[in-house]
């Protein structure tokens, strides 16, 4: 099994109940069960404006798929919610489902960059994910927390004051 840490965001068609479900659907994966789940966030969108904030959140997974199985997975579970891929890639969106971390591997493939390629960018990331790992590395060795403090909050906060960490 291996420690897997998967990035939520959704800002169309009730975020809540599109995080909610996508959460339901990685617990039911196969090969895998959930360990805990970050905060719910609420996040000022990257790239177009004119569209809602963001809920973000981040997930702890266990799992014995293989990184490509779990792509797969995640993006029938993106398409399930309606994810329609024709928009601008920064657009509003139903759920976005990406993989920041799989264990330790290290992985640049056509389809795969693992860790997320932009995450030391993202404060959506980066804060929710410390809040469920703050003793954690990356594959490189460097500390999430040193990558958080350099990233401004932008407006990021709790998505509501029932705000907690779930475990499974
Ligand atoms: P960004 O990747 O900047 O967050 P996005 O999440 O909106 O943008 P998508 O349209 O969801 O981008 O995904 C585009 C492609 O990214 C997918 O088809 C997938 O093959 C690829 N991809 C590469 N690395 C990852 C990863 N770590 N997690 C999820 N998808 C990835
Ligand atoms: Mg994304
Ligand atoms: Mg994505």
């Amino acid at each position: 099994m291996e420690r897997v840490w998967l990035a939520l965001g959704s800002n169309l068609a009730e975020p809540l109940q599109q995080v909610d479900t996508a959460l339901l659907a990685l617990g039911s994966l196969p090969k895998t069960h959930m360990v805990m789940c970050s905060s719910y966030y609420r996040s000022r969108p990257l790239g177009p404006q004119n569209q809602p904030d963001y809920l973000n959140a981040v997930v702890a997974l266990e799992t014995a798929l293989t990184p490509e199985e779990l792509l797969a997975h995640i993006q029938f579970i993106e398409l399930k919610q309606g994810r329609d891929r024709q928009i601008h890639r920064f657009g509003p969106r139903t759920l976005d489902l990406d993989i920041l971390l799989f264990g330790t591997k290290i992985i640049a493939t056509s389809r795969l960059t693992v860790p997320h390629y932009d995450m030391h960018n993202r404060e959506f990331m980066l804060y929710p994910l410390e809040e469920i790992a703050p003793n954690l590395r990356l594959p490189n060795g460097t500390i999430l927390v040193n990558l958080r403090r350099k990233i401004a909050r932008n407006g990021l906060i709790f998505w509501d004051d029932t705000h907690r960490i779930r475990y499974w």
